[in-house]
């Protein structure tokens, strides 16, 4: 009973401990919670040198991504990022942190699953241009062809071709 008791107790010790080291990991993670993806994100985008005007231009990027009205500015960031004390931020920063990787991961994506093709184009196309869109088969029946839409609700890839299936309609 006794010995029960005792190792309740230490065990009851162990867990506090426990919990007292992890809200204090807690604590110290969250302010390095945002200064790391603040880094990565930078280096990602600008290489590893920091300059101002570099930071600045990110700021606006996140504030813009955070639809703030006061805008975030490049000081502020350098602040975080050189950990001055009295610098904090709330939730709105990493979650216009996370956006951004997101964005930057996807553009990653996209860039591997680039397939060369062959390609007609109408309007000035330099080589090299990465197309985002996908192709669509033309609505107007008998037209075999596949376009990339200048908008989302475009269904024939010519003038002629709407006005074919309007005529064709009418009848
Ligand atoms: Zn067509």
């Amino acid at each position: 009973m006794c010995y029960n008791s005792t190792k309740l107790e230490a065990r009851q010790t162990y867990l506090l401990a426990q919990i007292g080291h992890s809200t204090a990991v807690k604590m110290e993670n969250n302010r390095h919670n945002i200064i790391h993806p603040l880094c990565e994100i930078y280096q990602e985008i600008y290489g590893s040198k920091i300059t101002m005007a570099n930071l600045n231009e990110l700021a606006s990027d996140l504030s813009q991504l955070a639809g703030r009205t006061r805008p975030w500015t490049g000081k502020f960031l350098h602040s975080l990022i050189k950990g001055y004390p009295g610098f904090t931020t709330n939730g709105q920063l990493s979650q216009a942190l996370n956006i951004l990787s997101g964005r930057l991961n996807g553009l990653d994506e996209a860039q591997a699953q680039l397939k060369e093709v062959t390609v007609s184009a109408v309007n000035d196309l330099p080589a090299e241009t990465v197309i985002l869109g996908q192709a669509h088969r033309c609505a107007t029946p008998g037209c075999r062809v596949l376009f990339v839409p200048t908008h989302p609700r475009q269904k024939y890839h010519s003038k002629t071709c709407a006005k074919i299936e309007r005529r064709r309609k009418q009848y």
